[in-house]
């Protein structure tokens, strides 16, 4: 099947009778007639037993979302946050670290550098234009993983995610990849070599800022036998004495990532959530098509423009990761622009508070255009110094093109301009 198709048809085949839609099981247990029949469950989970970690409704999305990304197995998390997370704590053990791109999302940032950090697990940053041999410098004896954006939120650099997985590899460690801006339909990161996806669906794969959701995708091709893990070989005393990669072969991450980690943390997706996240699965590639037509033209118009100092979108010719992004993005670099307006921090505040169509919100990604001030929101907490360090300006706007008709969102920009000198 076509990714389109997939969209629609991956995950669930009903049987005679059986409802067309993904039905909701709004039910955290399940019924057996044998107490022989549950201690087999423990020993191979093959059917539900208990929503914290597994459920009907999530499973067809897990095994949908699976499919788009080309991979063997998905499980799905209540955030974006608790994907990056249960991602990096199924590697990574107290005494161990690993390697990021320092351009990814804020928040993930923090979960890193921070909360990471008071568990013993030190994230290591990179420059995510970093050569092969910057990146050398910064592998330690005791690195376990390296991850990266394949679109970074909000500096927009393309990651090269070849570059990064030779890296990985040839230290016999696993390249993530947090694919939420560009989604499977723009860019599929296995494809590439890396080794797992995470996302927040939250964003364009919802796209309608109706609930919030992330995941986790195994590509089933790293060898976890390869000495670096032995979580992965060696008998799991908490689960039976199970050893991953010899009970579950390819499965082997995706699985302990369920078995252990879901298990003891429980930040799984509710049915309903789940349910909703479909819904927007099943529109994913018609929206993301016209994301990047509309970003496409909003961003030309916004490069002419006389108040505007700067754009930053991969899709310009003149854009530092161009080149980049005609590899790795080749249909479109998805819906997010950031620029900055002449006049500083002032003229900013000024322009998005005259706006009308475009919402000011904490978001990103919505099927409706909206914007959002970095240095008095997501970045607030840096001085001066340290935004103008990670490329922020006081005049920057991050602009997510929404669906709305081209010529409204424009219009709408016209209108903030307008309130600027
Ligand atoms: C929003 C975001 C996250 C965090 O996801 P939540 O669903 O908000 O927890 C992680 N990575 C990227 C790239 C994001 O944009």
């Amino acid at each position: 099947m076509k990714i389109e198709t997939q969209c629609l048809h991956a995950g669930y085949t009903p049987k005679n009778g059986e409802p067309r839609v993904v039905p909701i099981v709004q039910s955290t247990t399940y019924c057996f007639d044998s107490t022989e029949h549950i201690a087999q469950l423990f020993d191979m989970p093959t059917e539900f037993m208990y929503s914290r970690f597994a459920n009907p409704t999530v499973d067809a999305v897990e095994k949908k979302i699976a499919a788009l990304e080309g991979g063997v197995g998905a499980m799905c998390t209540s955030s974006g946050q608790a994907a990056s997370l249960l991602s990096i704590l199924n590697l990574c053990n107290a005494g161990d670290s690993f390697i990021a791109a320092s351009t990814i999302y804020g928040g993930t940032i923090n979960l890193f550098a921070v909360t990471l950090k008071k568990l013993g697990i030190e994230c290591i940053f990179v420059n995510a234009d970093a050569s092969e041999e910057e990146l050398e410098q910064a592998f330690r004896q005791n690195t376990r993983a390296v991850f990266g954006e394949t679109l970074a939120n909000p500096a927009l650099a393309v990651l090269d995610i070849e570059k990064f997985a030779r890296f990985a590899h040839r230290h016999n460690v696993p390249l993530i990849v947090d694919n939420t801006f560009a989604t499977p339909i723009l860019c599929r990161p296995f494809e590439f070599g890396a080794d797992i996806i995470v996302h927040s669906t939250t964003k364009y794969m919802d796209g309608h800022a109706v609930q919030g959701g992330g995941v986790i995708v195994d590509a089933g091709k790293f060898d976890w036998a390869n000495g670096n893990f032995p979580d992965f070989v060696e008998p799991d005393e908490s689960y039976h004495g199970v050893s991953y990669t010899k009970e579950f072969g390819a499965m082997a991450y995706i699985i302990k990532a369920r078995m252990q980690l879901m298990r003891d943390f429980g930040c799984y997706p509710a049915a309903n959530s789940a349910f909703l996240l479909n819904l927007g699965l099943e529109t994913l590639p018609v929206r993301m098509k016209q994301y990047c037509e509309n970003a496409n033209y909003v961003a030309k118009f916004l490069e002419t423009h006389k108040k505007v100092a700067s754009v930053n979108y991969p899709g310009l010719s003149g854009n530092k990761y161009h080149a980049l992004a005609q590899k790795y993005l080749p249909n479109g670099c998805s819906g997010v622009i950031s620029f900055s307006i002449k006049g500083g921090r002032k003229n900013a505040v000024l322009f998005m508070d005259h706006l009308e169509l475009a919402s000011n919100v904490v978001h990103v990604a919505d099927i409706r255009t909206c914007v959002l001030h970095p240095a008095s929101a997501t970045h607030r907490q840096l001085t001066e110094e340290q935004l103008v360090a990670a490329g922020i300006d006081g005049g920057m706007i991050r602009l997510s093109v929404g669906l709305e008709n081209k010529d409204d969102i424009i219009a709408d920009l016209e209108k903030g301009f307008s309130f600027v000198e």
